[in-house]
């Protein structure tokens, strides 16, 4: 998202760069236990107290140390999620203008959160601004006139979303494994962001019996990071118990090589555990279900099989038990398919229930799901008019123009109010 954002900000003529922060793995440990804690959820059970404060800090305080060599005041900086909070204090100090973005939070109220947002009000109190992507993540104690609410969007121009006809879609397919090859000749051509043309040379990793699906089989997707929240074991216990029995789908659950994502320590753990429940699936079953880990050595190659996938497939789930925003939702409907989601966080943003996909109240409600899924297979005309109704939803409000728009507004009003 940010790639997108910046460059039409270096194309408007404003000095805009980024900069990655780095960590060592007791750091990670804390921000996932972090990002767990604002959506609500224990993770890890670990501890918050005194030792994680001062590592926290330690670590910020040499990420702020770097970024502070390149800003000078009166700078804007904006700081993303809980991994840099700690850095505000040092940011400010430089003189600069701070914004902290917060891109997960909770519907509801929930002691494990309100104790997470504990341990980071002494670090983000002091932001000039802050953005949600929802009023209800915000915790009440949050200065109002510094909040602005901003929700994420797509680049539909980016090898993750922009066009590809049906013939391509198949062939990268095919090329990464995920669909059998036969009769098919399209090259497996993508466009890469930068407007240059590549083909798919990569092979993802995948787990499954026997063949991989034809072309013309109805596939069922998630594309996920092997996240606890993303509950891609659910879903492979929701298809294998209510959708594998009736009809011909097959589902594929997909996410990145398991050491794709590095300041994700628990990923290893979530994967071998949606191994374990394929394994003890009858044969039927799982011979419908394949686990599927793309490579992550080109983001570009990555994006356009994620592309792929989410064109090719007839219903794409997004199963989450908590969820910020989802742009997996909108990078979905963008390409004219229906998902079926959880009712939860930013997903209720963007799935109109019964217009642009289906929702499902309760995300641990297994039979739900299935039958949502089921639903949409078996309805190919509703199947078409949601994917429409899907493209135009996103069309018009999760596109990053409007993102720019909003974000460009708040930047004019910081600047306003500090000279
Ligand atoms: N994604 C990807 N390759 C993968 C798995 C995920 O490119 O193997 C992308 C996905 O397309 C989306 C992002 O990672 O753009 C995940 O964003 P989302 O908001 O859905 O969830 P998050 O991971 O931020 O919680």
């Amino acid at each position: 998202m940010l790639q997108t954002i910046l460059a039409y900000g270096r194309g408007a003529g404003i000095d805009v760069r980024w900069l990655v922060t780095s960590g060592d793995s007791d750091f990670f440990k804390i921000t996932k236990r972090l990002h767990n804690g604002i959506h609500g959820s224990t993770g890890d059970n670990g501890p918050l107290g005194t030792d994680e404060h001062a590592h926290y800090q330690k670590i910020c305080e040499q990420n702020a140390a770097a970024l502070v060599s390149e800003v000078k005041a009166e700078d804007i900086v904006i700081l993303h999620d809980p991994q840099t909070a700690g850095m505000i204090r040092t940011v400010l100090a430089q003189g600069a203008i701070v914004v902290w973005r917060c891109h997960i939070g909770l519907d509801g109220q929930s002691d494990v959160a309100d104790r997470t947002w504990d341990f980071l009000k002494t670090y983000i109190k002091d932001a000039h601004a802050y953005i949600f992507s929802r009023k209800c993540y915000a915790p009440d104690w949050l200065d109002e006139n510094r909040l602005c609410i901003i929700s994420p969007s797509i680049d539909p121009f980016s090898s993750k979303n922009n066009g590809m006809d049906t013939a391509t879609a198949q062939a990268i397919l095919a090329q990464a494994g995920i669909i059998a090859a036969d009769g098919i000749k399209a090259p497996p051509t993508y466009v890469r962001t930068d407007g240059t043309t590549a083909q798919v040379q990569g092979a993802a990793d995948i787990l499954r019996t026997g063949a991989p699906p034809s072309a013309t089989t109805p596939l069922v997707c998630q594309v996920s990071r092997w996240d606890r929240l993303k509950d891609m074991q659910g879903v492979l216990e929701g298809f294998a118990n209510f959708v594998a029995s009736s009809g011909k789908a097959h589902l594929s659950l997909v996410g990145p090589v398991v050491n794709g994502v590095a300041d994700d320590p628990e990923q290893v753990a979530v994967y071998e555990a949606v191994v374990t429940a394929w394994r003890k699936l009858p044969n039927e079953a799982r011979s419908r279900i394949q686990l599927v880990c793309l490579p992550m050595i080109d983001i570009e190659e990555n994006a356009a099989i994620v592309n792929a996938l989410q064109r090719h497939a007839k219903v794409v789930t997004q199963k989450s038990l908590r969820e910020g925003f989802g742009l997996t939702v909108s990078e979905a409907m963008w390409k004219s398919t229906p998902l079926v989601g959880s009712a939860v966080g930013g997903i209720k943003d963007q799935i109109e229930h019964g217009v642009s996909g289906l929702l499902v109240e309760d995300p641990t409600n297994l039979e739900e799901f299935g039958k949502a899924i089921l639903h949409l297979l078996n309805d190919l005309p509703q199947l078409e008019s949601m994917g429409r109704k899907a493209k135009e939803r996103v069309k018009k409000d999760f596109l990053a123009s409007r993102h720019l728009e909003q974000f460009g507004a708040l930047l004019v009003s910081l600047v306003d109010k500090v000279s």
